[in-house]
């Protein structure tokens, strides 16, 4: 399993950093989040996924999203 993410969709609310703490390591901690919310200087927001991603079979990250800019699929 993996995501897909839109980063045009996201609306930098950061839930999903919240939600992959969560799903990671059992708390509320951005700092320990695999999805990270970029926001560049010119006002646009860029979804990275790092290497500690565990490709989560339900990922909560994609639960989290209010808008869809995260989604989970086949690879
Ligand atoms: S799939 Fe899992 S580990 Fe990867 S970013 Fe989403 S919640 Fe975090
Ligand atoms: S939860 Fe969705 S809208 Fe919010 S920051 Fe993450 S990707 Fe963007």
């Amino acid at each position: 399993m993996s995501i897909t993410v839109d980063s045009r969709r996201c609306v930098g609310c950061r839930l999903c950093e919240l939600a992959c703490s969560l799903a990671r390591c059992g708390r509320f901690n951005p700092d320990q989040a695999a999805i990270r919310i970029i926001f560049e200087d010119d006002g646009t927001l860029t979804i990275a996924i790092t290497e500690a991603c565990l490709a989560c079979r339900r990922p909560l990250c994609a639960a989290f999203c209010p808008v869809g800019a995260i989604v989970s699929g086949e690879n």
